[in-house]
């Protein structure tokens, strides 16, 4: 038999979770484009996208490959690549497939023009308004929009921006500032929203926004978590003990012997190490689920196997199933145990375990 760590993807929970996006959204009839970047956050890019298909008014993602991946399975939605494009040979593999890239620099302006391209491209036009990553500023964006006034192979152009801290206290209003004051009176599509822009902004929920995060199940607040946002898991990540130990007290378990036990300690031993995506640097006492029982990390992770407790789970055994996230144990709570981000956990889940997807079929089937 194969090793029993595997994956789960709930697709009806991606769609429920899409409709609570969209709820979101609705008043200001809001587009939405489903960011499904980084193999939809670790999700399976052409599950998840294939059972949002339906539902969404586009995509948003990186890879050039992917992209094409999603039209070779037959996905029509617009796409919008957000990092644009990374050099002037991919456009003509742009215009055959019918992709939108975001532009944060001029010389890409000019890359367009040049390529001779059978079709004109549209084009998002990304603006820096204080992440300080990619984009124009008051000091480059003219220029661009002198080009443009003047471009023959550009066809629609939207601008967006990217919030730093829209799930902190220093919130969205300084960079929506920004970008009213850099776009003008502009009257055409903007896109500012992620995720946690979307949820709690309104003031940033115009146009196209780009919800991640919430279509996986996840909170993107630490103030608020996904179930009182309405949103189900997606992911679960699942194995099996392999087998149980005794520590006598003063034995101590794992490489570095992190932990050591006070009490006679019963142990399981995980098939499942930061080799399958598992943090390494969770400490001890991050949660786990043991056939639905609420257990703990002991000592630290190896890389295909990490311990759990037991002492308090007698009945549990060789065999049993562990739930290191998902269903009832939140990944948000497991990546705060383990100082990151749920987002760092599913992205990081490796190309070994395998993913089951399951529903995503619009009448529920
Ligand atoms: C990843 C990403 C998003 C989605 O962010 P979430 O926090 O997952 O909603 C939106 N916009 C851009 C530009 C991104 O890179």
């Amino acid at each position: 038999m194969s090793r029993p760590i595997r994956g789960r993807v709930d697709l009806d929970a991606l769609r429920h979770n899409f409709s609570v996006a969209r709820r979101y959204g609705a008043a200001r009839n809001t587009r939405l484009f489903s960011v499904v970047k980084a193999n939809a956050y670790g999700h399976g890019l052409v599950p998840v996208a294939t059972a949002l298909a339906d539902l969404t008014d586009g995509f948003a993602l990186l890879e050039l490959s992917e992209a094409i991946a999603l039209r070779e399975a037959g996905i029509q939605n617009p796409i919008l690549l957000l990092e644009g494009f990374f050099r002037a040979e991919d456009l003509p593999v742009l215009a055959e497939y019918g992709l939108t890239p975001a532009v944060h620099r001029l010389d890409q302006l000019e890359a367009i023009e040049g390529a001779g391209l059978p079709v004109q491209l549209p084009v998002f036009i990304k603006l820096n308004t204080g992440m300080n990553r990619l984009g124009f500023t008051a000091a480059t964006l003219p220029a661009a929009q002198a080009f443009l006034a003047q471009a023959k192979a550009i066809g629609d152009v939207a601008y967006m921006t990217h919030f730093a801290d829209a799930d902190d206290p220093r919130g969205v209003d300084w960079q929506i500032q920004r970008f009213d004051a850099l776009v003008g009176d502009w009257q055409g599509t903007v896109s500012l929203a992620n995720s946690a822009a979307l949820l709690r902004h309104p003031q940033a929920v115009r146009g196209w926004a780009r919800p991640g995060i919430v279509l996986y199940g996840s909170s993107p607040f630490a103030d608020q978590s996904a179930a009182d946002l309405g949103l189900q898991p997606v992911m679960s990540l699942e194995s099996e003990i392999l087998t149980v130990q005794e520590l006598a007290p003063g034995e101590r378990v794992g490489y570095g012997g992190l932990f050591e036990a006070q009490a006679p300690t019963r142990i399981g031993v995980v098939a499942c190490g930061y080799a399958d995506g598992y943090p390494r640097h969770a400490p001890t006492g991050t949660p786990m689920l043991v056939d639905g029982r609420r257990s703990r990390l002991l000592g630290r992770v190896s890389m295909d196997m990490l311990c759990c407790d037991l002492t308090d789970l007698p009945q549990a055994g060789v065999g049993s199933k562990v739930t290191l996230w998902g269903g009832d144990l939140p990944a948000d709570e497991v990546a705060s145990a383990a100082g990151t981000i749920s987002y760092e956990l599913f992205c990081a889940v490796a190309p070994r375990v395998p993913m089951t997807h399951v529903g995503g079929q619009a009448d529920g089937a």
